[in-house]
């Protein structure tokens, strides 16, 4: 099959086009286009129906319009959404207990099973661009793996259009409730990819134990990490010393993921580039989700070769309104929440909306390429021909105008068009 007229993550509005081959669900040659020389209107606002008749051709006709690495979402909570639900107000007390006890006390009364509604979830990510995510699932002494088997089950029925990874997640924490830790141990065994941990210092308050018992479950089963970690100041520092530690222990370079990682926010310049190097020299990654207040050093991390992931978190659930599952507009969050103005900046926060969250699902660090010379995880000849068609200017236009009319494709396959999952929500 091949791709004509496309361009490739251009930063100019007059960067030419190609043609991409696509072979075995790989970007098998790229070629200058031959409509180089079209007309900067020629092909657009084609008649929607003539469209979809060439892209069932081997020849699709790319119309001039932008090829993005394909999106992930690598932190989301796909068991507590609400979109698509009648609009509920938001009731929880803004403290980290009363939004778990809030999520505790709701989350049976959604309109939809947890399966049902992970799977609108996913079917908005995708749509949107996505064609990876790493989802937590919540487990404690309430839910039991009940949460836990809806996401399992919702990611399953979409493994031919997505690539999925799942966090067996002790959202009420792990020593304080009884059960959590054989509840994990279960997951781990019943489809869990990783093991999740949350803030072991100012929620457990016991934070040995807390990673004793995570990692302990990570090594028994040979299963990655992803810890929530907003503890600030000295004490996500503590947290983060320990973390690394473990890791480099075990020998669980790659595994292991720090979600928010609010301390390198919070701390002295000079600290945060400690933690940085301790972070970096034990190959851990890192996810953020774009917030209001807690901006991770991009450029520090990049430098360091750390891989970073963006993801959504919740979306319209019952710890905050926030979140339509879109990645694009995600990523333009991400450039705002930082300040960024220049177009390198912006394009950055592309490339840890996409490349990056391959990364961290891979427990890869970041070669140092550019991205359209990434065979592994960008755009160049060998890589995945996973990627986001849109009509835009240039990248940093479509992440600023983020243009709903998209097409995704998952290994060279249109999975998505118009806003909506092919095939249906499964
Ligand atoms: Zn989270």
């Amino acid at each position: 099959m091949t791709l004509t007229d496309v361009r490739l993550f251009p930063r100019h509005h007059d960067d030419p086009a190609v043609d991409v081959e696509i072979a075995d669900g790989r970007i098998a040659a790229i070629t200058p286009s031959r409509r180089n020389d079209r007309r900067p209107d020629d092909g657009r606002g084609e008649d929607e129906s003539r469209s979809h008749l060439r892209e069932e051709s081997e020849h699709i006709d790319g119309r001039g319009r932008l090829l993005l690495p394909g999106l992930g979402d690598v932190h989301a909570h796909l068991d507590s959404n609400r979109m698509g639900q009648t609009f509920r107000p938001h009731t929880a007390d803004g403290t980290l207990h009363g939004y778990i006890m809030n999520d505790r006390a709701n989350w049976r009364h959604g309109e939809r099973s947890v399966r049902d509604q992970a799977s609108y979830a996913i079917a908005a990510i995708i749509a949107s661009g996505g064609t990876r995510i790493r989802s937590h699932a919540q487990i404690d002494a309430d839910c039991s793996l009940d949460r836990f088997a809806g996401v399992r089950d919702a990611l399953a029925a979409h493994a031919d259009v997505l690539d999925a990874q799942l966090v067996a997640f002790p959202q009420a924490g792990i020593v304080r409730e009884p059960r959590v830790r054989d509840l994990l141990d279960a997951a781990l065994s019943e489809g869990a990819d990783l093991v999740g941990g949350l803030d072991p210092l100012q929620y457990d308050r016991d934070p040995v134990r807390h990673l004793d018992i995570v990692f302990g479950l990570a090594e028994k089963h040979g299963k990655g990490v992803d810890i929530h970690l907003h503890e600030g100041g000295s004490a996500g520092a503590y947290s983060i010393e320990e973390i690394a530690h473990r890791t480099k222990t075990l020998g669980l370079e790659g595994q292991v993921t720090i979600s928010h990682a609010f301390a390198l926010h919070t701390n002295p310049e000079s600290e945060v580039r400690r933690l940085v190097e301790l972070i970096a020299e034990a190959g851990i990654s890192c996810t953020t989700v774009a917030p209001s207040k807690g901006a991770l050093p991009l450029r520090l991390l990049a430098e360091h070769g750390v891989a970073v992931g963006l993801g959504e978190d919740g979306q319209r659930d019952y710890w905050s309104p926030y979140g339509d599952g879109d990645l694009l507009r995600r990523t333009w969050q991400l450039a705002f929440t930082n300040s960024f103005r220049h177009d390198e900046d912006i394009e950055a926060c592309l490339d840890v909306a996409s490349r990056g969250g391959a990364q961290v699902m891979a427990g890869t660090r970041p070669a140092g390429l550019p991205l359209t010379e990434d065979a592994d995880f960008g755009l160049a000849v060998g890589a995945p021909a996973d990627f986001v068609l849109i009509d835009a200017d240039t990248v940093t236009s479509a992440i600023m105008d983020t243009p709903r009319d998209r097409d995704v494709y998952k290994g060279g396959v249109l999975v998505a068009s118009g806003g909506r999952l092919l095939g249906g929500v499964r």
